[in-house]
């Protein structure tokens, strides 16, 4: 820890940096900062930068609202946009302390943290490699967002004249600088969709990336005059943004991939039949986490290679659950469902949860589905047992306070706090009058 913090301590002399950003997210997983000065390092690793709790998002009431940040010292990174000669800024992902020096279990980085405890304790760690797709809109004058694309071809067009690759190679650049492994960067299939994907790492890792990308996207391209958004459905009749999550277990006593076994049919071990059986029976019970947003619920429809239906396939991309081709080491599951507007925290701590769950119960995988489902018909899906996902975040609510793995996860405080947000969002998106209404009735009735 020592030579860590006299090589942050280097790197801020040589790259002159003079801002130092504590971040952390609330509970819907938006990134805050308070900033310091990197004069400050000594406080900044000892804890001692505190703020108000009781501005935050699901965190504390007002009377005790007093919390305090510890950087992880591993998420020390330098701005790229910020280096200008003789001066730049960097930033530390936090996780947040109580004033008696617990740990402040609001906070979502310390729920994923308990969740990886829990894996642990069971032999395993967990590796996640997310893919967030996003679209880049352009702005107005006034700078807002519109629903207007830069995109001048068409799909998986590389037209010179499309801003579209000119931010993503600069979102490549700025990520590779903070340290990202960038293993693919493409065009998505919608106008305006994108993709960038990078390297897997342990739960915990994989959250903090999907966070610092999420931001670095959002800057890079508001540099570039447009507006990017991580929104799940922005466009009706278009394919929507997801957040694949690729998810795997690592036995670390004997030091293997715990989803391999050369013997199995597929290569699947015992293990990730189980894991694959945990997820399917929990899904319904974490979609209000892993799809947030009264808007999640318009991607999840057949026709869009997003998820609508609960079912595993070893190729078939219509299913909740794929099984991506690598096997031995790289061998995973490929959730479908999770958006890009979930708090990855979160999202992955249920996820792993709902797996774990299903390997500690030994549960048994139903047969794989490999038939488009998309185009099976609902008699058809009823006799085969295929049931579907929530279609709306009342009723994933519903499942999610219902069910045991949102509670246990998340923990009694984050919990809380994350039911009464999401019920008044949903209050909110049913007692308003649409323009759909309003066209499909004001003139008829
Ligand atoms: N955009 C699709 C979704 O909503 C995924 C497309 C893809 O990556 N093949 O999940
Ligand atoms: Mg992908
Ligand atoms: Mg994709
Ligand atoms: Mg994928």
């Amino acid at each position: 820890r020592e030579s860590q913090i006299e090589e942050i301590r280097a790197t801020i002399e040589t790259k002159n940096v003079e801002l130092l950003h504590m971040q952390f997210v609330d509970i819907e997983g938006t990134l805050k900062h308070v900033t310091v000065t990197s004069e400050q390092l000594d406080q900044v690793v000892n804890g001692q930068v505190m703020f108000d709790g009781s501005s935050i998002t699901g965190f504390t009431p007002i009377n005790q609202s007093d919390l305090y940040l510890t950087p992880d010292l591993n998420t020390f990174a330098v701005l790229p946009w910020t280096e200008e000669d003789g001066y730049s800024e960097a930033r530390f992902l936090c996780s947040v302390k109580k004033p008696d020096g617990s740990d402040f279990l609001g906070d979502p980085r310390n729920v994923l943290k308990e969740t990886v405890k829990r894996a642990e304790e069971k032999g395993y760690s967990i590796n996640v490699g997310p893919e967030l797709e996003f679209f880049l809109f352009e702005t107005d004058e006034e700078g807002q967002p519109t629903l207007k694309t830069q995109d001048v071809g068409g799909y998986f067009e590389p037209s010179p004249k499309d801003n579209g690759e000119k931010v993503r190679l600069a979102i490549y650049k700025a990520l590779k600088k903070m340290g990202f492994t960038i293993e693919a960067s493409h065009h998505e299939v919608a106008i305006g969709q994108h993709e960038i994907n990078f390297k897997y790492a342990d739960a915990l890792g994989a959250a903090d990336a999907a966070t610092t990308y999420k931001w670095v996207v959002k800057t890079v391209a508001g540099q570039y005059g447009l507006h990017a958004t991580f929104m799940p459905k922005p466009l009706a009749g278009a394919n929507g943004s997801g957040m694949h999550t690729n998810i795997s277990l690592f036995d670390t006593e004997k030091q293997e991939n715990a989803f391999f076994d050369d013997a199995d049919e597929l290569g699947l071990s015992e293990t990730a039949y189980q894991f694959i059986a945990g997820l399917i029976d929990n899904v319904k019970d974490f979609v209000a986490v892993t799809n947030p947003l009264v808007n999640s619920y318009k991607r999840l429809v057949p026709g869009y290679e997003a998820p609508c239906y609960i079912a595993w396939s070893a190729s078939n991309r219509s299913a909740l659950i794929r099984i991506p081709a690598t096997r031995g080491a790289g061998t995973r599951v490929e959730i479908r469902c999770p958006d890009p507007s979930a708090n990855p925290y979160f999202a992955f701590a249920v996820v792993a949860s709902a797996g774990l769950d299903g390997v500690e119960r030994e549960l048994t995988a139903p047969p794989a589905i490999n038939d488009d489902i998309f185009s099976m018909s609902r008699q058809e899906c009823f006799e085969r047992g295929i049931q579907n996902l929530p279609t709306n975040l009342e009723s994933a609510l519903d499942h999610f306070e219902s069910g045991k793995i949102g509670r246990n996860t998340l923990g009694e405080h984050a919990y809380t706090e994350y039911v009464e947000l999401k019920r008044g969002e949903w209050d909110d998106f049913r007692t308003t009058v649409s323009d759909w209404e309003v066209a499909a009735y004001q003139a008829k009735f």
